[in-house]
């Protein structure tokens, strides 16, 4: 992992401390039906996203891994949000949480629809952690596309 700096120690506000020490769907889905796994070289954060993914619903989700706390933090937040939605919703919620922490929102649009999720807007100031905040996202987006191969932020 990389050294923190007292910027980025700013960045790590209570919700996103809380799930990196205690992240929520943090075990191997005993019967995913899909998978993918997310490496983001440049801090070290590497996750495997486990769905059951049946009738267009993301049925269960979970994830495992290792990685810095923003990375693990934003993939307990994701699979909290995400149970229950479409392919669709996930989709756009995926659309909707990239633009957030790349400041390009729209944000009342969008902030309304992250709920929890908007504790990553911070992370836009800090273009490395942009990628860490992504990583688990990215990973979930290539399991419901079934595309198996590893997914990098590279
Ligand atoms: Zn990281």
């Amino acid at each position: 992992m990389m050294p923190e700096s007292r910027d980025v120690r700013d960045l790590y506000q209570d919700m996103i401390l809380e799930h990196s020490k205690r992240p929520e769907n943090f075990y191997r889905l005993p019967d995913a039906n899909r998978k993918a796994e997310g490496f983001n070289p440049l801090c070290g954060d590497h996750f495997t996203i486990f769905l059951k993914f049946d009738n267009d619903t993301v049925t269960d989700i979970s994830f495992e891994g290792s990685g810095c706390a923003i990375s693990k933090a934003s993939a307990s937040m994701m699979t909290a949000r995400l149970k229950g939605k479409s392919k669709s919703e996930a989709q756009q919620l995926f659309a909707q949480f990239q633009r957030l922490v790349t400041n390009q929102t729209n944000k009342a649009d969008d902030e309304t629809a992250l709920g929890k999720l908007v504790v990553f807007s911070g992370v836009c100031e800090f273009p490395v952690r942009v990628k860490c905040a992504i990583l688990a996202w990215h990973a979930m987006m290539s399991a419901l596309d079934q595309t198996s191969a590893a997914v990098s932020t590279e």
